[in-house]
């Protein structure tokens, strides 16, 4: 059913419902069709326009009339989640503890660079069930997927302390366990001045949910593997997923992704301290990835207490043997370890 608030003629209503597609996933539907109805049909637009642009409550939005933003404010909540903790870090990020309204915990951090990137790290479970030996999420409770609104409402969070760029979903879950979900709020994020080509999901290797993203997600939006250890044997010792989605099909399918749309896949590497941080492992790693595919990220682990994070020179000497066989590596940029917000470290109560 189109709701009263989209326009009449088939034309508008089409364009007023793509503007407002943002709105559409942040608030309750029917009260807003209850709330608008007899206004005109720009006006789901108008909200969504200031919501997207950071205004932080109805009261900003001074192209409504008074009595249509009081209304607003009585009857449609204007975000589904609360903030319960806030911590800043000396490097400038800054890490948000939200409750959904059934009280369950959800972090997300925004990351200040030095070049002035504002990149921000979006959950989209609370917990998460895949239970990776090094991740502090996968250690707690898994509670249930975010709905696209509570995904959503985290960036606009964000957006509202500043303009944001950059859009990484690499916090608590796995993205690919709620596809749906986590696709309908990136394909709001432009709004936000977050564009596609500037969201990557990541994925531990999730195929059902892998396979949906290559063969249906027509936008540019990036692709990240969580690979962590070169083998079929270490891999399922730190990450159980591998058991059911073993090394060969989940590299197959992000081959076909970078061949597909002629973009490389983030390969993410956390250097875990004599666990797969070796030559031989770095040496592994050259044979299974084709540098025509794949670019690496070595991320210095966060400690969580589960790991030693590999040294400084054990991650130089990974990365020389990467260099040596041409495969693009960088080394991650740590932020906010301070805080517990970095990579690996996102656990709440
Ligand atoms: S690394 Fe990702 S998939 Fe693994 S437990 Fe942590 S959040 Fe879940």
């Amino acid at each position: 059913m189109v709701p009263r608030w989209v326009g009449r003629g088939p034309l508008r209503a089409r364009d007023n419902l793509e503007r407002a597609r943002g709105y559409r996933v942040v608030v309750d539907l029917e009260l807003l069709a209850e709330t608008l109805a007899g206004e005109p049909p720009y006006r789901a637009r108008q909200v969504w326009e200031w919501t997207a642009g950071g205004a932080a409550s109805y009261a900003e939005m001074t192209n409504l009339p008074a009595a249509l933003r009081a209304a607003l404010q009585e009857r449609v909540p204007f975000s589904s989640l609360e903030v319960a903790h806030e911590a800043r870090s000396q490097d400038g990020t800054v890490k948000v503890l939200f409750r959904t309204r059934d009280g369950h915990p959800v972090e997300s951090v925004l990351m200040r660079y030095r070049d002035g990137r504002r990149s921000v790290c979006l959950s989209s479970q609370s917990g998460c069930p895949l239970t990776c030996t090094f991740c502090a999420t996968g250690q707690m409770r898994f509670r249930r997927n975010l709905t696209a609104s509570e995904i959503l409402d985290q960036a606009l969070h964000f957006r509202r302390i500043e303009p944001i760029d950059h859009v990484v979903f690499m916090g608590m879950g796995e993205p690919m366990l709620n596809l749906d979900a986590v696709l309908d709020a990136a394909r709001c994020l432009p709004d936000l001045g977050v564009t596609h080509r500037r969201t990557t999901i990541s994925t531990v290797g999730w195929l059902p949910g892998l396979r949906r993203f290559v063969d249906e997600v027509d936008e540019p939006i990036r692709l990240a593997l969580s690979l962590h250890a070169p083998t079929d044997a270490l891999r399922s010792e730190i990450m159980p997923v591998n058991d059911r989605y073993p090394l060969d099909d989940v590299l197959a399918e992000c081959a076909r992704y970078a061949q597909l749309r002629g973009r490389k896949v983030f390969v993410e590497y956390v250097m875990l301290a004599g666990v797969n941080d070796g030559v031989e492992q770095a040496e592994e790693l050259t044979r299974i990835l084709d540098p025509k595919l794949f670019k690496v990220n070595l991320i210095p682990y966060n400690p969580t207490g589960m790991y030693d994070g590999s040294p400084r020179a054990a991650i130089a000497r990974f990365k020389s043997v990467l260099d040596r066989s041409h495969i693009p590596a960088t080394v991650r940029l740590t932020r906010g370890r301070d805080i517990a917000a970095a990579c690996g470290q996102l656990a709440a109560a």
